[in-house]
């Protein structure tokens, strides 16, 4: 692009041309002010404060929305200039109330901080306030719209960045304002309180409820969200050594912009939950007693030593916990095996379709993993399996809808016409027993269409003979009559992604399902029959549901991997890390959390020590698993809330969130993000490697860290996927270690081999349970809920966690929306409201988990889980 040269304000100034004046300046340090211009939204020219004069015309223009042009003279405060920003400011002011002194945007108010600028200490204007009631019904955003500025940021935030379209200008002149459709209020509108436009206003028009008044914080400090896989970077905004306020850091290229989800934003009032676990407490008489922390870990370390003497390594496990931090992992992972030398090491990971992943590292040697989420952006094209993530990574769906809005087809493989089916530009409705059959049909027609890359074919893979041969064996038109999907869809989703290369999004519906292993080696053919493995256009996003679920894994807190994902049964790194650690490692892999309840039950397992996850919360049958904890001997949990397996501990160890404490966790890009404490954790409690730190020292080790730094070093030194962790908390990418040619920037290597074509098992329904319910997450709640049930916002909201049914459904069984039912499967039974919904399918029900204490894994058998997802199951329903 041609390079012009013009003056700002007397300096030659160089820009692309097409730049903004407005950007021009930025890129060279000169400050123009302005309300409604934000960076990442597209150029709106309504508050004209940024407005410049051209010193060779004369003219006064909008400097955002007017591109610099060769030989501009631009004065961007000649008194011409100031004269007319005064008067606009005087303006706004005078509509302006005068409630400052009480507005908690303080002194983050930009059109207040443009006023003192301009010396307009008071209004000279005749006062016209324009009057509006206080909005604040919902338990996330106050609307004190007398205080809007008419600039459409958070119109724009809404529709540009979030692409909900929740919001828009109403009414005319005087009365114009932002406002749902009809004006109703934003919880009985389609807003997703993701709280963009909260955190994108220049005035106190939006605010995060529940803060009014509490003031302007104190500081802010860069932190990493601490719920789902995105890892959406943060602001913490911070009064009182409390996080009171939270906005994303929005700076370049981090994995969220300027946006956030519900949960970001609003759900950490669960840091300053009363149910903070603030001392360490032992059980006596029956009862836990808070004591000092050297008494409570030289309990723990005594019992775990003397059990290990008295019944051998394995009658001990450990569950680590994918919330926690990179540097916890691998110390917990640690002591598991060198200290109590056991494999019985599992994370919460383990509920949330480990094993798929596990296979994608396998068969690419990990080279699957980087993935930017920008990149989905510029897609050629993009197919959703299984996934919500309106609901389930929100900041996924934002990057999958503004593709949508950009012309990139996006077809959507559920059962359910979700939100991402609504954005859609085809919509598969499919039960899960035929996803496999479906995504085969796909690869199918697409070779026999040509729509694959040859190229990529004969340069990267192995065995497409074979392969291809088995494709002929699908019948698209057969599937479509069986499964009840339209043939005129199919053909036009094989239509659109004939000749693309796709980017794959994949969600629960697929991690955590019967079939979910077939489907993904369906998904990961497809990616090479079309050449998008690798491609930066392309490639498998992995939906993880917990903030460090990649990076959990990664440090070995699984029962069969060492660190950096060495099989425990490979000899060549098993040696390794016992050259690593000076110690002899047993090649057998150890229980996974499943297993080692059932150990537990059967009383092979006498101890266990829990960090950071709430089985009794998490895991199905709550009352099989309460029985299998009283069965041990000794019971350790270290978490940060009171929770339902705390209250059961013979010890527990209090730990610091993420905003207490430093680490690093890998999102499901595959980047590992730094963050360091901002606040100290609530009395006593400690961070979490510092506890473990402190007992790695009791349970035999003669040396211990005393830093997060070592940790950090010896995992840069000893684990190849990491050896660029930043050690400076700078962002770093997990290294790709791949021998595959196709992810070498040569270009050479290994070939990938197609996996055979696999037929899915038909989920035969028992007798009697005529219904498939797909158990899943509101946007709300993450998980069990452990966290979010704490936040008193999320808690704040009118949703009961209704079963929804398709109106057909409700017709033939008398059901309206607020019945009572229940719901019944061969393991177990909840009762619920019922709520009648046009997106579903006849014969499918949908029952979100985590409210009620997370009962609805009442209805999942719990040991299934060790061979198929609890996605879904058999259900009856029956009028109470
Ligand atoms: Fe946090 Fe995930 Fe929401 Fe981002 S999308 S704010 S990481 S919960």
């Amino acid at each position: 692009m041609e390079t012009i040269t013009l003056s700002i304000d007397g300096k030659n100034v160089h820009c692309p041309q097409g730049t903004s004046i407005l950007d021009a300046a930025d890129q060279n340090g000169i400050k123009i002010p302005r309300l409604c211009h934000h960076p990442d939204l597209k150029p709106f020219g309504a508050c004209r404060i940024c407005i410049v004069e051209d010193e060779k015309s004369g003219r006064l223009m909008a400097s955002c929305v007017t591109p610099a042009a060769p030989d501009m003279q631009v004065l961007t405060d000649s008194p011409t200039i100031i004269k007319h920003r005064r008067n606009i400011v005087r303006l706004m002011m005078a509509e302006h109330p005068e409630s400052c002194l009480v507005c908690s945007k303080g002194n983050r108010c930009q059109l207040r901080k443009i006023a003192t600028e301009l010396s307009l200490a008071q209004t000279d204007l005749y006062p016209m306030h324009n009057y509006k009631p206080l909005e604040q019904a919902n338990p996330f955003i106050t609307r004190d719209l007398s205080k809007c500025i008419l600039c459409g940021k958070c119109i724009r935030a809404d529709h540009e960045l979030v692409v909900v379209g929740a919001i828009d200008y109403h009414f005319r002149g005087f009365k114009s304002r932002p406002s749902t459709v009809h004006d109703v209020p934003l919880e009985k509108s389609s807003c997703s309180f993701c709280g963009s436009c909260v955190s994108i206003c220049p005035t106190g028009a939006l605010l995060p409820n529940n803060t009014t008044h509490a003031g302007t914080p104190e500081k802010e400090s860069p932190s990493i969200c601490g719920f789902c896989g995105v890892g959406c970077s943060l602001n913490l905004g911070i009064i009182d050594n409390q996080v009171v306020e939270i906005n994303p850091s929005s700076f370049k290229d981090s994995s969220n912009g300027s946006t956030l989800c519900v949960r970001g934003h609003f759900a950490h009032d669960f840091l300053n939950s009363q149910a903070r676990l603030s001392n360490p407490m032992i059980r006596k008489e029956e009862e836990l007693e808070p004591v000092h922390w050297d008494e409570a870990l030289d309990l723990v370390a005594d019992r775990l030593t003397e059990i290990k003497k008295r019944f051998g390594p394995t009658s001990i496990g450990f569950f680590g916990s994918s919330k926690c931090s990179n540097e916890e992992n691998y110390l917990f992972q640690k002591i598991a095996r060198v200290l109590m030398e056991t494999n019985n090491v599992d994370n919460g990971g383990y509920l949330t379709g480990r094993s798929l992943i596990s296979w994608l590292d396998k068969q690419t040697e990990g080279g699957w993993r980087i993935n930017p989420l920008p990149s989905l952006e510029n897609a050629e094209s993009i197919v959703v399996v299984g996934a919500n993530p309106t609901h389930s990574l929100p900041v996924v769906s934002y990057y999958i809808k503004r593709a949508a809005k950009n012309g990139t087809p996006v077809i959507v493989i559920d059962p359910r016409r979700t939100d991402m089916a609504r954005s859609s530009s085809v919509w598969l409705p499919i039960s899960p027993d035929k996803d496999v059959e479906l995504l085969n049909c796909i690869t199918a027609k697409l070779w026999k269409k040509f729509g694959h890359d040859s190229n990529f074919i004969d340069r990267f893979t192995e065995g497409i003979t074979q392969f291809s041969d088995g494709l002929s064996s699908f019948n698209a038109k057969r599937l479509c009559v069986e499964a009840g999907v339209e043939m005129e869809a199919l053909e036009r989703a094989v239509e659109m992604l004939a000749g693309k290369k796709i980017a794959f999004v994949i969600g629960h519906g697929i991690l955590q399902q019967r079939n979910g292993s077939h489907s993904i080696e369906a998904i990961f053919n497809l990616s090479l029959l079309t050449g998008s493995l690798g491609h930066k256009n392309g490639g498998i996003y992995v939906l993880a549901k917990e903030n460090n679920q990649l990076g959990a894994g990664d440090m070995g807190a699984i029962p069969y991997a060492l660190p950096g994902c060495q099989l425990i049964n490979n000899e060549v790194g098993r040696k390794q890390w016992e050259k690593n650690w000076a110690v002899k490692l047993s090649p057998d892999p150890g229980l996974n959390m499943i297993r080692m309840i059932e150990e537990a039950e059967n009383g092979n397992l006498k101890a266990l020590f829990i960090m950071g996850e709430n089985p009794l919360r998490s895991l199905p049958q709550r009352e099989r698993v309460q029985k299998a904890l009283g069965n041990l001997d000794f019971l350790v949990v270290q978490d940060i809330l009171a929770t339902e397996t705390h209250k059961v501990a013979d010890v527990v160890l209090p730990g610091a969130a993420f905003s207490e404490k430093g680490g690093s966790f890998t999102n499901l890009e595959g980047r590992i993000q730094s963050f360091e404490p901002t606040v100290p954790p609530p009395g006593e409690a400690k961070p979490d490697w510092e506890i473990l730190d402190l007992l790695y020292g009791r349970m035999g080790s003669s040396e211990t860290y005393s830093s997060l730094e070592k940790i950090r070093e010896e995992i840069h030194h000893l684990v190849p996927m990491y050896e660029e962790t930043g050690l400076d908390g700078r962002i770093s990418w997990v290294k790709n270690t791949s021998r595959m040619g196709v992810f070498s920037p040569e270009g050479k290597g290994e070939p990938i081999p197609f996996s055979p074509i696999a037929s899915a098992e038909n989920g035969k329904s028992h007798a009697g349970y005529d219904f498939k319910a797909i158990l899943g997450s509101q946007r709300h709640h993450l998980g069990s809920g452990t966290r979010t049930s704490h936040s008193a916002r999320i808690c704040g909201l009118e949703s009961n966690g209704e079963v929804e049914l398709a109106p057909e459904d409700g017709a033939e069984l008398g059901l309206e929306d607020g019945d009572i039912v229940r719901i019944s499967s061969p393991s177990g039974s909840i009762a619920r409201e019922v709520k009648v919904n046009r997106n579903l399918v006849q014969g499918l029900i949908f029952v979100p988990v985590a409210f009620h204490n997370n009962d609805a894994l009442q209805l999942i058998e719990l040991t299934r889980l060790n061979k198929a997802g609890m996605k879904e199951c058999w259900v009856k329903i029956e009028r109470q």
